[in-house]
């Protein structure tokens, strides 16, 4: 058994977990604050508007606002965490999930792979977020088309892409006139950085963040990314 003083010095060398800088961009409706959070989880700020992507507690949700806006991408316990959703919310606060979550967090609002709805002032469509060759056994997908939302939100000129957990689909590659990006490349469960850089080269958003990038080699990405002079890759650290 652990000895009093052990449990106390373990304890006490685990550094609370804090925000990384959080960026300003411009747009028709004032500046845009894009706060990376950790992992999968980003928070916005438009207007004193507030918009929460995918709390997990093993992240400074602590220190985020309550959300107007609160978008779940997909059940998987670094996307979909009550007790962080718990810490961010509000009574009024609008909460938009694929169906698989809201079977399970009552008062959420589903959104279906395609769609488009206004929620808190804000535009939103629900982009396919899906595993093509990856999967835990043969004949099984880490995530199933259809199950997850990456979404694209309108902050008033300004089109900012989630990519939740997904590899590069054809409905990434078809995305238009994306200002900022936050794009997964993990292995095994979405898509390395190379194949992440394909995408990127396909869409051409103006800015890149990698995110959900944990063991990644993000040098693979800026690497494969060189000749794309457009896209502007913001290397952030998110853990
Ligand atoms: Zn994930």
């Amino acid at each position: 058994m652990p000895s009093a003083t052990a449990t106390v010095t373990a304890s006490a060398s685990a550094a609370p977990p804090t925000l990384p800088p959080s960026e300003k961009i411009a747009t028709s409706a004032g500046d845009l604050t894009i706060q990376p959070v950790y992992h999968g989880t980003v928070q916005f700020e438009l207007g004193g508007k507030i918009v929460v992507v995918d709390p997990w507690s093993k992240g400074a949700v602590d220190k985020l606002p309550k959300a107007d806006l609160l978008l779940i991408t997909d059940v998987h316990f670094d996307h979909f965490d009550k007790v962080a959703i718990g810490k961010v919310k509000k009574d009024s606060t609008v909460v938009i999930a694929p169906e698989e979550v809201v079977k399970d967090l009552p008062g959420a609002k589903v959104m279906k792979n395609g769609e488009t709805i206004t929620a808190a002032g804000f535009s939103l469509t629900a982009i396919p977020m899906y595993n093509k060759v990856r999967g835990p056994e043969a004949g099984k997908l880490y995530h199933d088309k259809g199950r997850g939302n990456g979404y694209v939100i309108t902050f008033g000129d300004k089109k900012v892409y989630l990519s939740g957990d997904t590899e590069c689909t054809d409905e990434m590659k078809a995305l238009k006139n994306i200002d900022v990006a936050f794009v997964c490349m993990n292995l095994p469960y979405t898509m390395p950085p190379a194949e992440a850089a394909q995408c990127i080269s396909a869409f051409k958003p103006k800015v890149v963040y990698p995110y959900h990038y944990r063991d990644s080699n993000l040098g693979d990405l800026t690497k494969a990314l060189e000749g794309e002079k457009s896209v502007e890759v913001r290397l952030r650290n998110w853990y």
